[in-house]
């Protein structure tokens, strides 16, 4: 162990021990909400929050079928140095004259919802009377896939990132980048317009790798992605050269400088996220976009498989007991939820489930994952979407029926926005193991829905209960 590990996992306890003192007095649970971009992440907010504050029908959040909670309201979050989740914007774009969906996550945002509850235990009951403190923090997933960074050296990371953008398919999308990098000598003197321009390539090729019809998960560093508040900022004008794991850069190189800035982006970005707010959390959803890693076919999905061990390899061990309150907080439940289920028909909905355990049961046998409960969920935290059944030559199609947004375009049918379409999405195959070998690539086809009419009432759902009474459920004892 390093001195620095030491040290930083003291900050960790430091932290820990102030929120335990705090969740005596008001207990509090801070619910993380994760994914990558576009997996859903703004919506389930939006959607959990309204459907807590306006009392929707969960039947399967018990505390809340049973009548027992009393009160929801919105109270000034605890960390100040966050800026609030913008639930009021968020929810009037979808219920607004133009019903369209909320701008995404681009940052870590926060907010706190009070609950109040009729407890069960006389204990309880005397000790804060059945109140909860639950906030949410909303972070990009691509910040939580920097988390190993910590343990590489820029050399071990360069070429790592080198060996993986050489694999089909990332090398296609690799290619201007690729032809800038091997006219970079890594021990010439150092050089910022060098730096510069290769750091813009590399970024270029990491959203290349991010688009729909590519859809790679493991895309490190984050930042470089999802800049949050560091959008042109020199922290990220660095990139991997070509050299061996074991390399030392000479002072004053190419290399040095790059090796610089790439130590500075783990000590001054992702160990600041990891001590302040990720190790600080005690629920964590992971939103997972599975659909559209399925339909771009077998390098996204085992992309996104090795995306969900990493996140994994993040969860550190064990309960919030006592003792981990004070040596260091650990995430005690993770779900991972497969998001935008009401794309398919429900009776695809198990299977959506069936193929996220696969993906995910993969990496928990790893040893380092043991200890925190999971669980996964196919869901929809609002569901656009109705059913129907439709029958073509003689065959019964399971359909679904929504507003296709302006612009979407199926089978050379270019839709408004305005009227309803039904839809035949396809069928995801009952052996969860045989989604994953690539044959559903391109074989879904998925249109972007407007969200439903909703005039003073919830949204529908599919199985955001269930979602909710894993997460917190059993606070409401
Ligand atoms: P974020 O980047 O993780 O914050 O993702 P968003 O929450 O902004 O969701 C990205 C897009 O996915 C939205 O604009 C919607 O088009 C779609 N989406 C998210 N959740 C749902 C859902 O429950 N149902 C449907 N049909 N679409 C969804």
């Amino acid at each position: 162990m390093k001195l620095t590990d030491v040290l930083d996992g003291t900050r960790i306890a430091a932290g820990g021990l102030k929120d335990f003192a705090k969740g005596i007095v008001h207990p509090t649970l801070r619910l993380g909400v994760t994914g990558l971009s576009r997996s859903g992440k703004t919506v389930f907010i939006t959607a959990l929050v309204h459907a807590l504050l306006k009392s929707a029908r969960l039947p399967v959040f018990e505390a809340h079928a049973r009548g027992r909670i009393t009160r929801c309201y919105f109270e000034p979050q605890p960390d100040d140095d966050l800026p609030r989740f913008t639930y009021e914007n968020h929810l009037e774009a979808l219920t607004g004259e133009q019903r369209r969906w909320p701008e995404s996550t681009r940052r870590i945002s926060q907010l706190r919802l009070t609950i109040e509850y009729e407890p069960q235990g006389l204990i309880a009951r005397n000790l804060h009377g059945g109140k909860l403190h639950l906030d949410i923090i909303d972070y990009p997933g691509e910040w939580l896939l920097d988390l190993p960074l910590m343990s590489q050296s820029y050399a071990q990371w360069s070429a790592g990132t080198v060996a993986a953008s050489r694999k089909t398919p990332r090398s296609t999308h690799a290619r201007d980048w690729h032809e800038y990098l091997v006219a970079l000598d890594s021990s010439a003197p150092a050089d910022e317009q060098k730096a510069l321009k290769a750091s813009e390539l590399f970024t270029g090729y990491l959203s290349r790798c991010r688009q729909d019809d590519v859809s790679l998960s493991t895309l490190p560093p984050g930042r470089f992605l999802m800049p949050g508040d560091l959008a042109g900022s020199p922290a990220l004008s660095f990139a991997p050269l070509d050299v061996t794991p074991q390399y030392l850069p000479e002072a004053g190189s190419l290399a040095a400088l790059m090796a610089r800035r790439y130590d500075a982006y783990v000590s001054k970005i992702v160990k600041p996220f990891y001590f302040g707010h990720f190790a600080r959390l005690d629920r964590q959803i992971v939103l997972v976009d599975v659909l559209s890693a399925l339909n771009a076919g077998p390098a996204a999905v085992s992309d996104l498989k090795a995306a969900l061990s990493a996140t994994m390899s993040s969860f550190r061990i064990g309960a919030n007991s006592i003792a981990s309150n004070i040596f260091g907080r650990r995430v005690e439940r993770v779900l991972f939820a497969a998001t935008k289920a009401d794309l398919l028909h429900h009776t695809s909905h198990n299977r959506l489930e069936n193929i996220l355990r696969v993906l995910v049961e993969d990496a928990t046998h790893r040893a380092d994952f043991t200890g925190a409960t999971h669980d996964v969920a196919a869901l929809a935290a609002i569901r656009a979407t109705r059913e129907a059944t439709i029958t073509r030559k003689g065959e019964d199609l399971a359909c679904i029926v929504g507003t296709p947004q302006a612009g979407e375009e199926i089978g050379g049918l270019n839709f408004d926005g305005t009227g309803e379409a039904a839809i035949f999405p396809g069928d995801l195959p009952e052996d969860a193991t045989a989604a994953l070998d690539g044959s559903l690539e391109g074989q879904l086809k998925f249109v972007r829905f407007r969200p439903p009419l909703v005039k003073d009432t919830t949204f529908p759902h599919v199985r955001l209960d269930r979602a909710i009474e894993f997460l917190i459920g059993d606070r409401f004892a």
